[in-house]
């Protein structure tokens, strides 16, 4: 089993079984969730013979950091992973004055091909694992240093829906008390809309939802996302009612601003229509162009435009624009292929982090 799969109470376990005492468990459990070591080397209070058998015992490998690169104008960094099975994959930190926060990827690609998005140009390779997930916390934090990573959001690469039993076991552990002890309130997973997985979630998981909508016409939506053909508007809607009854949570709704697409009084029209019953705030993204994509980037007075449509109906949209060259907008504009490519064009994102 690879080490960041491994719960407490299996921790626990396999030391018992092993002989050692409780409290040996309990210090293993410290430096992954509370000091956020996963080397066993650095464990510098466990004797050798315990870490022979916890070596033994669980996989302690992760990605390899094959690059970073950090922007000169917000210090946000971008991380290039290489799995085992050598695919490569992004993580990216954002620092703000009062947070840090991760965006990590929960696929290797991505099925969903949405217009818009860099990583629907890949195609799908593989799920990430939640050790995988995991690893993007501690690979992130170990470049961070003291700096604790405040906030984590599922906005990388990939769709999480797809991926929910792993997302599902990272996402947990980062909240729960035993794990990471992170806040509900500081985890947000994002996703274009699976209605199934978004009332599962509302059960299983007190992590925050954001929805990327990017539209609220269907025949709009459905040439940006595809998968809008399988789930339209309606659809989705009755999800996000279910949920919002189920958990009271209010949501995050993303919506990249692209000229001459999806910022028309008819689109903001159609907006506050299908947020009518629901407790929501905007997120509106100005999109940024980028080689291979024939979108533009909604002029300024479009964007104000929309903003104003929103907010004189008393819908919060504040505009987030980019932060530097990096950071995704929606649930994944990363679509590094290779290390060369990484260094010569950075992917232009927009920041949607909450
Ligand atoms: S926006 Fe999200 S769901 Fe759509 S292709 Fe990109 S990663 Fe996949």
């Amino acid at each position: 089993m690879d080490i960041l799969e491994a719960t407490p109470e299996i921790l626990s376990e396999t030391l018992k079984k092993g002989g050692f005492p409780r409290f040996r468990a309990q210090q293993v459990c410290e430096w992954i969730f509370t000091k956020r070591v996963v080397e066993l080397d650095k464990m510098s209070n466990l004797p050798a013979p315990l870490k022979a058998y916890l070596r033994e015992q669980f996989t302690w490998q992760l990605p390899e950091v094959v690059h970073t690169l950090t922007s000169d104008d917000d210090g946000t960094t971008k991380l290039l992973l290489r799995s085992k099975d050598q695919r490569v994959f992004e993580t990216v930190i954002m620092r703000y004055p009062k947070r840090t926060t991760i965006c990590v990827s929960s696929e290797i690609g991505c099925k969903l091909a949405c217009s818009f998005c860099q990583t629907g140009k890949l195609g799908f390779f593989r799920h990430l694992s939640a050790h995988e997930i995991l690893a993007q916390f501690h690979l992130a934090q170990s470049i961070l240093g003291d700096r604790p990573i405040t906030h984590v959001v599922f906005m990388g690469m990939g769709e999480p829906f797809l991926n929910y039993d792993a997302v599902l076991r990272a996402t947990n552990r980062l909240i729960s008390p035993e794990g990471y002890g992170l806040s509900s309130r500081r985890v947000t997973v994002s996703t274009s809309g699976i209605p199934e997985r978004i009332i599962d979630f509302s059960r299983d998981s007190t992590a925050r939802l954001a929805i990327s909508l990017h539209a609220a016409r269907d025949e709009v939506r459905t040439s940006l996302m595809p998968i809008n053909r399988k789930y339209p508007l309606a659809t989705l809607k009755n999800a996000l009612q279910v949920y919002q009854t189920a958990t009271g949570q209010k949501l995050t709704i993303e919506y990249i601003l692209i000229q001459n697409v999806n910022t028309s009084i008819a689109d903001a029209k159609a907006l506050v229509q299908f947020l009518q019953g629901l407790k929501a705030k905007v997120n509106l993204i100005p999109f940024n162009a980028h080689p291979g994509l024939a979108y533009e980037r909604a002029e300024e007075p479009e964007i104000l435009a929309f903003q104003q449509y929103l907010s004189t109906r008393s819908i919060p949209a504040p505009v987030r624009y980019s932060r530097g060259l990096t950071v995704s907008g929606g649930c994944g504009q990363l679509a590094a292929k290779t290390e060369a490519q990484l260094e010569e064009t950075p992917a232009r994102k927009n920041v949607v982090a909450s």
